[in-house]
């Protein structure tokens, strides 16, 4: 049952073409620093843009080849017509990529409904303030396209609903805080993928089906080597089967699409937009929000934690704000006796081999 969570996330073109069919709007979106809660409650299903493995042809018309390769690839999904579902797409103000894309997307593909999301790049109460009020504009831009109004109620809904699916994948991350965990590190990458692109309660559905008939811990298995995976986001599954094929045992993460998405909930009992810009704005930073000090503290409690022996950290070749952080953020898990692997990936032309003897090295070491 676990592997269709990965099957959903590879068919996700298809599910959403389904979606469209039954007669639902779909918008996509980039980053962790949209907030989903919105688009849903005005009855939109929102599905994170994704790249792809597959190779670049069209985008290169547009972008220059140091483009990071998830936008790069992003891009040429949506020229090839694989997005061709989307009513809208919104853009949150995140690393420069993200500020150029959406002129570029907006200019060549033609949609119903943009929106340039600005999202502050410090957490400050004035940031908070300011966040909130660009929400309400958000809102705002959402009811004219919906033509009806999102009212607290709704609001309030979507977030129990984001807020349950956080809850429930929290639940999946604990199981790997003991030895003989029932679910491998790939096999939990495969449900973080499904959830960012399915309808959360279709999601937590499938989660709470799956935690309710999880086998107990298998004490007869060999424990791998615990490993920590951070960075920002990757589409080759074979990274992390690498990984564990090696002797590693991937048990956290601290990812875009990880527990830097999932973790953090939305406060319920106040003002909705309020609680948003806070969660979204007091979140455990990406590295294109400041200041970096939060996420090195977090990564530090996960590695504690889930008693991690080293880090891999996987980075987009040519990502300016993970690439600026990476010395910095190294050399501290170093200080704190934490061995680092660092790797800079490419979703397009994968090369497992190099990674394998690499990561054979660093597993070895750790041993
Ligand atoms: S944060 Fe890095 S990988 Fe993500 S879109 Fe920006 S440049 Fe690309």
């Amino acid at each position: 049952m676990v592997s269709e969570f990965y099957e959903a996330y590879s068919n996700r073109h298809q599910l959403a073409e389904g979606w469209k069919r039954a007669g639902k709007k779909i918008f996509g979106y980039f980053c962790n620093y949209t907030p989903e809660e919105l688009i849903y409650s005005a009855g939109i299903i929102p599905v994170r843009i994704r790249g792809s493995a597959e190779n670049i042809d069209l985008a290169d018309a547009h972008l220059p080849t140091f483009c990071c390769s998830y936008m790069r690839s992003a891009l040429d999904q949506a020229l090839k017509g694989r997005y061709g579902y989307l009513d809208g797409v919104v853009f949150p103000k995140t690393c420069d990529m993200t500020r150029a894309l959406y002129d570029v997307w907006r200019r060549n593909i033609k949609l119903p409904y943009y929106w340039f999301l600005p999202v502050p790049g410090k957490s400050t109460d004035e940031a908070v303030k300011f966040f909130t009020h660009e929400l309400r504009l958000f809102k705002e831009s959402l009811e004219g396209y919906a033509d009806q109004k999102i009212s607290d109620k709704s609001l309030k809904q979507a977030i129990r609903v984001y807020n349950e699916s956080r809850s429930l994948v929290g639940e999946v991350y604990k199981l790997s805080l003991s030895d003989n965990h029932p679910l491998s590190g790939t096999q939990v990458f495969g449900i973080l993928l499904a959830g960012l692109i399915m309808p959360k309660e279709e999601h937590s559905a499938m989660l709470r089906k799956l935690l309710d008939s999880l086998p107990a811990p298998n004490t007869s298995r060999e424990n791998g080597t615990r490993l920590l995976v951070a960075g920002n986001n990757f589409e080759n599954i074979e990274l992390l089967q690498t990984l564990e094929e090696c002797g590693g045992e991937v048990v956290i993460d601290d990812l875009d699409i990880g527990t830097r998405y999932y973790g953090s909930t939305v406060d319920e009992n106040s003002e909705p937009l309020r609680a948003l810009a806070e969660r979204y704005l007091r979140k455990i930073p990406c590295p294109c929000k400041h200041p970096a000090e939060p996420r090195l503290e977090h990564m530090l409690k996960l590695a504690k934690d889930y008693r991690v022996k080293g880090v891999i950290l996987v980075i987009q070749k040519y990502c300016d704000t993970h690439l600026y952080e990476r010395p910095w953020i190294e050399s501290r898990l170093k200080e704190e006796g934490l061995p680092v692997l660092a790797v800079e990936h490419s979703d397009t032309g994968w090369s497992g081999g190099k990674f394998k003897t690499m990561v054979q090295a660093f597993i070895e070491m750790l041993e």
